[in-house]
């Protein structure tokens, strides 16, 4: 569960962080703010490149700056972006390397959270490293 001030803080980081998006294709801003176990954040932007392809969703960034730093322990996610999108499939996937459960806070451009999910519901039947074949 979350606390107030811990929720009030992970907007406020998903938000400032989507200032800091590059996005001059696509011109849509996404900001990311994961909660560690720690209780520390970890902020992501989405960077984009003349490389289409190679651009980054923020909530990559986020999970690449904490794993990177040794951090692998998230408690949840806020994802900020115009009208509080929910994560790409791609990202879903990533988060769920290192969770199976995650509640996700989709933010607006106002900061109001317009739902909040878990990260299992938005990767039903997920695959993980579970599914492999133990060697
Ligand atoms: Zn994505």
């Amino acid at each position: 569960m979350l606390r107030p001030d811990e929720r009030e803080a992970l907007v406020a980081a998903a938000l400032a962080a989507r200032e800091r998006a590059y996005a001059p294709y696509s011109h849509y801003h996404v900001g990311a703010a994961l909660l560690l176990a720690d209780g520390t954040l970890v902020t992501g932007a989405n960077v984009e490149n003349a490389v289409y392809p190679l651009g980054i969703c923020a909530e990559r960034v986020a999970v690449a700056k904490a794993v990177s730093e040794g951090r692998r322990e998230f408690r949840a996610l806020a994802v900020a972006s115009e009208t509080g999108v929910a994560p790409c499939g791609a990202c879903r996937q990533t988060l769920r390397e290192f969770a199976e459960h995650l509640p996700i806070l989709l933010v607006d451009a106002q900061g109001r959270v317009v739902r909040e999910v878990d990260l299992a519901d938005l990767l039903p039947y997920s695959f993980s490293a579970a599914d492999l074949p133990s060697t």
